[in-house]
């Protein structure tokens, strides 16, 4: 039997607004006293009123543009009821039937809609005494829903699709969305099904990161396949996943939409957005940065590889870097191949090396992007072999000096004047007969092996692609004869 896995994802990401979604308490993600971001509208002392967070709505509709969806004209907060110690007011402020944004895609992956509501309560299990313990600093947090579409059929796909509206909720500065600290929130519903219908869904929760999402993917899908190969139905619930077990567990029979009772909030006015300017879309496109597949395009465009594109998009603080290094140079296509060259390759494992815990590379860049353009440009000059440009750059980075003054007092300097190509291969080439010959009867390695010999012989001053060229030019003319 074949079998069709159809996935739809739905992800929360914590706004970083900096004050409450419906009240002035702090939205302090990184505070760490419970209890002291919180007010009565928060905590939910009756006879208090709430009051919509201009800047949330806006960065949800932002978002909006940036995935080229609709936004509402008309829109409303709902109360979305049921009882759970960290919601106190035994409802949570949501939106049902008009959410700020409709439509849009993301990576290929189609979207049903954006909205907006608020955050619960962190609850903190004490295993010790079996006491939960309740923090309302996160209670009423603006908190952005995304729901996709079911069109997504791989864990890779999944993953890729919130890689992505990751960067972009970061780019647009409209969230941190760090899944480690659960200020995003991933859930996949996954069904699987050998025929055109949709088979039964099954939802999976507590997945902390994008890895532990293509894997409780894949293991959903396993297990569902195997459930139907037995002739057995997949029941309809909510799994967890156990990152430590590698697998899900059942944890509720899922609830219907109408348990929610659903209905407006009577405290909140109902918005009719095109009658606010800066909620216009013209408006909010003009606040748009650089769109993560914006970067990608430009860089892709500039002649840079897809792969470097792909790592400059991804770390926006290498990127910027990078359009520092590149904006006097941006017709020099050999000068920006090599710029990207040393950027992602030896500078990325140089910043690595000095700070083991910046992965993201959010950090300062340890060089001033003028001395990295001086270094590339002596090294295209041929000033400076590349083994050189790499030592210069780890100098130039420990101690802060000119290249230039660097490179003069180590010795990286080329000189050019008593470099001797032609008479380096000559004397390779009469030392190693032996391997000329397997070079001859087509061994590739001999080749490699005379590179390396050659650049020995030169010190590293000149680069092995041009060696391999007059290495093969001068052996054929040598045959030849
Ligand atoms: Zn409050």
């Amino acid at each position: 039997m074949s079998y069709k896995a159809t996935i739809g994802l739905e992800i929360h990401a914590e706004l970083k607004t900096s004050t409450k979604m419906f009240c002035s308490s702090q939205n302090n993600a990184d505070e760490t006293r419970a209890n002291v971001h919180v007010c009565p509208i928060c905590l939910a002392h009756p006879g208090t009123l709430p009051v919509i967070n201009r800047e949330a709505v806006r960065q949800v509709l932002r978002v909006g543009v940036a995935l080229k969806g609709t936004l509402a004209d008309y829109t409303e907060f709902d109360r979305k009821n049921y009882f759970y110690p960290d919601l106190p007011k035994g409802y949570q402020l949501s939106q049902y039937e008009f959410p700020l944004v409709s439509g849009g895609s993301l990576n290929g992956v189609d979207i049903t809609r954006v909205h907006l509501e608020e955050d619960t309560a962190s609850s903190i299990h004490d295993e010790m005494t079996g006491e939960t313990l309740i923090d309302y600093n996160r209670a009423g947090v603006p908190l952005m829903e995304l729901v996709t579409e079911p069109v997504i059929h791989s864990a890779k796909e999944a993953g890729d699709f919130g890689r992505e509206l990751q960067l972009l909720l970061r780019y647009l500065g409209a969230s941190d969305a760090d899944m480690e600290k659960g200020r995003m929130r991933l859930e996949a519903n996954i069904s699987v099904s050998n025929s055109d219908e949709l088979g039964t869904k099954v939802e999976i929760k507590n997945i902390n990161s994008f890895r532990a999402m293509e894997r409780a993917v894949e293991h959903e899908i396993a297990r569902q396949t195997d459930i139907l190969d037995m002739g057995q139905k997949i029941a309809q619930e909510t799994r967890g996943w156990d990152d430590s077990k590698q697998a899900t567990f059942s944890q509720r029979v899922k609830e219907g939409s109408a348990d929610y009772r659903y209905f407006p909030d009577p405290d909140l006015p109902s918005l009719k957005l095109s009658q606010i300017e800066e909620f216009s879309e013209d408006a909010l496109k003009k606040t748009l940065p650089e769109l993560p597949s914006e970067r990608r395009q430009r860089y892709i465009h500039a002649g840079i590889k897809a792969a470097d594109a792909e790592q400059f998009a991804a770390y926006p603080r290498l990127a910027d870097f990078m359009d520092k290094v590149i904006v006097g140079n941006i017709k020099d296509e050999a000068f920006i191949q090599r710029a990207t060259n040393y950027i992602v390759n030896d500078l990325v494992s140089i910043i690595r090396d000095i700070n083991k815990r910046d992965t993201d590379l959010r950090g300062e860049i340890p060089i001033s992007s003028m001395n990295f353009t001086k270094i590339m440009r002596m090294l295209g000059d041929r000033r400076i072999s590349s083994r050189g440009a790499k030592d210069l750059l780890s100098l130039v980075i420990k101690e802060g000096r000119d290249p230039e003054t660097v490179a003069s007092e180590r010795g990286l300097l080329i000189d050019a004047a008593g470099l001797d190509v032609e008479s380096a291969v000559h004397n390779v080439l009469t030392r190693n007969k032996e391997v000329v010959a397997d070079y001859l009867s087509g061994k590739q390695n001999a080749l490699q092996y005379l590179i390396g010999q050659c650049m020995k012989e030169l010190k590293g001053a000149v680069e092995p692609t041009e060696l391999r060229v007059i290495l093969m030019q001068t052996i054929s003319s040598r045959s030849a004869t």
